[in-house]
């Protein structure tokens, strides 16, 4: 939460789903799962969408299976950033580059051969020692006011503080947002991508709501919470990642170092008409959701009364939301795969399809390919491109329900 505003209308209800993270050994298949409901809430004051907090992000967070170094896609992505910011910034040997959320190391190893100091702060002990096996020295801790206190008592100063994917996830946005404002220097930039609530909302993207995910924003209700934190954005782009992101460059309020770019009164204009900030602009959205569930479900219906295989690709986050929601278990999909060696062997959370090693796919020949991390498709249709061979074809369910040759 931002405001104090009781939570009185609905987004979206998911019903229940277990923590998308939480996959199942084989040990654990007969017993009893925690499920949570997943409904989101719409703030009608600050315009916020946001979920309950059910369980602490100690409990989520402390040991973490998603290692962002395995998508190719994404590491391009930040070896693009760190090119673009270093040079933007003209960073050097004299500044300090601190990553909220940082992971195996995927984006601040590119900083490294640039001579450029860099600190990861990273809560998942696993991910962290993958980085710190890779010389990226990474903080063990959760982010927020207290830890940005310290570190700037001790003298550590950002000039540029980075956060991707990880505004969403924070389960106290004032704390996090107010840490931000301690530890970024006088003159210094806070960049931060987060999925847009209006593309999310737009193509229907309802599987990038689950539990770790407890905020999701317009650029208008970002803009307000860091305001409230003494800082302003002083620029944006739209990102074609995550099914549609945001990166936003925050300052300091009293930092007169560049002014409030074009882009930034674009997207506030485009967002006052799209109508942000009244609650009408929301209400079609549960019924989209429902109209993609009923689509997607036909669908497979029709493939298994054809006596077609399938098989899904990946283990993400999203992929759990959008088949606990709908209730495709295996009498759908035979198995997943996913190249993280750390959920081979384990089954998906709630559904209980087990997850193999992507090799399985050459060998069982399934007809239809079911891509449960849409947003990297095209990487996807390309590493699997052998599947032809046997005329397969991919099923992507969102935006929309469609099959690629
Ligand atoms: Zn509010």
């Amino acid at each position: 939460m931002f405001c104090t505003t009781p939570l009185r209308h609905t987004l979206v209800d998911l019903g229940m789903s277990p923590l998308c993270e939480s996959y199942v050994t084989a040990g654990q298949l007969n017993q009893m799962e925690r499920f949570y409901p997943l409904h989101v809430f719409l703030c009608e004051q600050c315009f916020l969408a946001q979920l309950h907090q059910y369980v602490s992000a100690e409990s989520i967070f402390s040991e973490y299976a998603y290692f962002s170094s395995y998508s190719e896609s994404w590491v391009e992505h930040a070896k693009r950033y760190a090119a673009m910011i270093a040079k933007r910034l003209s960073l050097g040997a004299q500044s300090l580059v601190i990553e909220v959320a940082s992971n195996d190391g995927y984006l601040l190893q590119h900083f490294l051969p640039r001579g450029i100091p860099v600190l990861g702060i990273e809560p998942a002990a696993n991910v962290a020692a993958v980085a710190e096996s890779h010389g990226i020295p990474t903080l063990v801790k959760f982010f927020g006011r207290s830890l940005a206190g310290e570190l700037a008592a001790a003298g550590k100063i950002a000039d540029l503080i980075v956060g991707n994917n990880v505004l969403a996830q924070v389960p106290d946005i004032n704390d996090f947002v107010g840490g931000i404002n301690t530890l970024l220097g006088a003159r210094g930039v806070a960049t931060l991508e987060f999925p847009h609530l209006m593309r999310l909302m737009a193509e229907n993207q309802f599987d990038t709501i689950y539990h770790e995910h407890f905020s999701y924003f317009s650029f208008l209700t970002v803009e307000r919470i860091f305001a409230a934190h003494g800082m302003k954005l002083v620029d944006v782009e739209e990102l074609p990642t995550h099914g549609g992101s945001l990166r936003i460059y925050a300052r300091h309020i009293g930092d007169h170092t560049e002014p409030t770019s074009d882009t930034v009164i674009a997207l506030r204009e485009k967002e006052q008409e799209a109508g942000v900030r009244s609650l009408e602009h929301y209400s079609s959205f549960a019924d989209n959701v429902k109209a993609t569930k009923r689509k997607l479900l036909d669908f497979l219906i029709g493939a298994k009364q054809k006596g077609l295989t399938i098989a899904g690709y990946g283990a993400p986050g999203k992929g759990n939301t959008l088949l606990n929601y709908c209730g495709i278990r295996t009498d759908f999909v035979d198995y997943t795969v996913d190249r993280n060696t750390y959920k081979q062997g384990k089954y998906l959370p709630g559904t209980h399809i087990p997850i193999l090693h992507p090799d399985t796919i050459k060998q069982t020949k399934p007809d239809l390919i079911l891509i449960l991390p849409w947003n990297v498709k095209e990487e996807i249709m390309a590493q699997l491109s052998y599947i032809r061979e046997w005329g397969g074809r991919f099923l992507v369910p969102i935006p929309e329900v469609r099959v690629y040759s």
